[in-house]
């Protein structure tokens, strides 16, 4: 075994990334498969476990791990966790992974940062830009020529169309739908705004806002 693997976060996001990245090693090992070695990493457990099959242990338990090449992708939903797990791997210099399904679609000439996990049936259309540690759960796209910031999150089925840009830490709800803006005037989602589950986006989204409905207004008004 040569190679180390780990999804940090054992609930229901890192389980449900488990075996997208089950199909991600298979993919790029292929033959080699078996000299990969695939954890998951949770700071509740105090003793070392078994979570679907897999070993689970602390963060602590993982760094003494003695391997040279050791990969995470941080399947936790909160943004702001994801960023604090991020720096201290990167402090450690253990390297962000990224992981997408063999159902996964990338189209031509996307930028896509480190840490990224791409669900089933995720499709990411052209020239599009993605920062840091985005999550985009199942059924979603981003259409050409949006631009997304650092830890973002899709949950599932997230209709992001053409020329949308999304700040950092930005978290879109289950089955939104944000409409289209324009080479000159894109769609702006603000810094850490949250867009509801089923809202449908006509215009820009304030940092800090939280919107919802058709079509999507602020919550407090
Ligand atoms: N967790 C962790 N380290 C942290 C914060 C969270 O290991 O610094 C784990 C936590 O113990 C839990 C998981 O991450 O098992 C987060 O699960 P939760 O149900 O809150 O949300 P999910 O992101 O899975 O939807």
């Amino acid at each position: 075994m040569n190679k180390l693997f780990a999804i940090y976060g054992a609930s229901g996001c890192g389980r449900s990334l488990m075996p997208v990245a089950v199909e991600q090693l298979q993919r790029c090992y292929g033959n080699d498969y078996d000299s990969t070695q695939l954890v998951f990493i949770d700071d509740a457990l105090q003793t070392d476990t078994v979570v679907n099959g897999h070993t689970a242990m602390s963060y602590e338990s993982f760094k003494e791990l003695k391997l040279e090449n050791k990969s995470v992708l941080i399947a936790i939903a909160n943004s702001r966790i994801r960023q604090s797990i991020a720096e201290k791997l990167t402090h450690d210099h253990i390297e962000l992974w990224s992981v997408s399904g063999n159902s996964t679609l990338i189209m031509d000439s996307a930028s896509i940062d480190e840490g990224t996990a791409l669900s089933p049936f995720v499709t990411i259309t052209a020239n599009v830009t993605i920062g840091k540690c985005f999550h985009a759960n199942l059924y979603s796209y981003i259409e050409h020529d949006c631009i997304i910031g650092d830890y973002v999150t899709f949950a599932p089925r997230v209709s992001c169309n053409g020329n949308i840009h999304i700040h950092d830490h930005a978290y879109i709800g289950t089955g939104a739908v944000i409409k289209q803006g324009t080479p000159d005037k894109p769609l702006v989602i603000g810094k850490g705004a949250i867009v509801g589950m089923g809202a449908v986006v006509t215009k820009d989204v304030p940092a800090g806002a939280v919107v919802v409905g058709n079509p999507a207004r602020p919550l407090n008004k």
